[in-house]
C-alpha cells in the first residue's frame, strides 16, 4: 500500500452493532471510513461521531446492498469523485435474520435474507475488485456466522446465506491471492447487538463455554487484524469468535 495517501475502508451495515465497532476500529487504524447503512441515518451519524472521536474521519454512504442498481450507482459516483483513489478495505457486514422453521417460512423471508447476504456480497464486492487488483493490495472480510458453519434449526435461510458467504470467500480468495488481496470470513457466535436483542441470554449462555455473549468490539478486533498488512498471508479462512460455542 502506498504510504502517505488516505486509506479508504467501506463497512456495509456500519450504522449499528458489529459494523459500528468495526468502523471505529478501522478509524483507530487510520482508515477514512465509508459507513454504509440502509435506513437508520441517525445511528450512522453516531458511528461517524465515534469515528471522528477516534481521530479519523469518514462519511455515510446509504444504499441497500441487495439492490444491484442502487449499489452500483453509489459506488460509481464515489469512484467518479475520487479518480485517484480506491477503496482498499471492504467489510461485508450488512445482514439480517428472519427466523422460522422452513416449513412455515414465507418466500419473502428466504429472499430477503439471502438477498442481503449473497446478492449483497456480489453487488458490493464485484465493483471494488478491479481497483484492488490494479493496485495489487486489498482486504475483504465478510461477516458469516456459526450458523453458516454448523447450520442452525430455525435459521435455514440464514444458515444457507452464511454458508454461501463462506464458500464465496474461499473461492474468491484463490482467484485474487496473487494480486495481493486477501479474502476472509469471520464467524461470530452470539454477540450482543440489536440482532440478538430479545433472545433468552440467560438460557443460551449455558451452551457457551465462555458463559457469556461476546461484544461487537471483540469481533472488530479480529477484523482489524485481518485487514492489517501483517495479515497478508492469511486468506480463504473462516475464523470463529464464539466463546467456544462451536469448534
Ligand atoms: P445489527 O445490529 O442488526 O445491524 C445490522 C446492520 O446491517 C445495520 O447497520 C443495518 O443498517 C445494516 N443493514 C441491514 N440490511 C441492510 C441492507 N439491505 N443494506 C445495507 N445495510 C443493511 O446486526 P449485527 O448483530 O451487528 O450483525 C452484523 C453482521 O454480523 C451481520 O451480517 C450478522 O448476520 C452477523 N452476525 C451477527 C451475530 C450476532 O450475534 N449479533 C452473530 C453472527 C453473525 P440500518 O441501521 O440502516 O438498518
Amino acid at each position: 500500500m502506498e504510504k502517505g495517501k488516505i486509506k479508504y475502508a467501506l463497512v456495509t451495515g456500519g450504522s449499528r452493532g458489529i459494523g459500528r465497532a468495526v468502523s471505529v476500529r478501522l478509524a483507530q487504524m487510520g482508515f477514512y471510513v465509508l459507513v454504509n447503512c440502509v435506513s437508520r441515518m441517525v445511528e450512522a451519524e453516531e458511528t461517524l461521531r465515534l469515528i471522528r472521536e477516534a481521530g479519523s474521519d469518514g462519511e455515510i454512504l446509504p444504499f441497500d446492498v441487495s439492490d444491484r442498481a442502487q449499489t452500483a450507482k453509489v459506488l460509481e459516483a464515489w469512484k467518479d469523485a475520487h479518480p485517484d483513489d480506491y477503496i482498499q478495505v471492504l467489510v461485508n457486514n450488512a445482514g439480517i435474520r428472519r427466523d422460522n422453521i422452513l416449513a412455515l417460512m414465507p418466500a419473502e423471508d428466504w429472499d430477503k435474507v439471502l438477498g442481503i447476504a449473497l446478492d449483497g456480497f456480489y453487488n458490493v464486492t464485484q465493483p471494488l475488485l478491479q481497483p484492488m487488483m490494479f493496485h495489487k493490495w486489498g482486504r475483504i472480510v465478510s461477516l458469516a456466522s456459526v450458523s453458516g458453519l454448523k447450520g442452525m434449526p430455525g435459521q435455514v435461510n440464514y444458515s444457507a446465506a452464511k454458508g454461501g458467504l463462506i464458500a464465496a470467500t474461499k473461492a474468491l480468495a484463490q482467484e485474487v491471492a496473487r494480486k495481493g488481496i486477501t479474502v476472509n470470513a469471520v464467524a461470530p457466535g452470539f454477540i450482543r447487538t440489536d440482532m440478538t436483542e430479545g433472545l433468552d441470554e440467560a438460557e443460551l449462555v449455558k451452551a457457551i463455554p465462555a458463559h457469556r455473549f461476546g461484544t461487537p468490539e471483540e469481533v472488530a478486533a479480529l477484523v482489524g487484524f485481518l485487514v492489517s498488512s501483517e495479515a497478508g498471508y492469511i486468506t480463504g479462512e473462516v475464523i470463529s469468535v464464539n466463546g467456544g460455542l462451536y469448534t
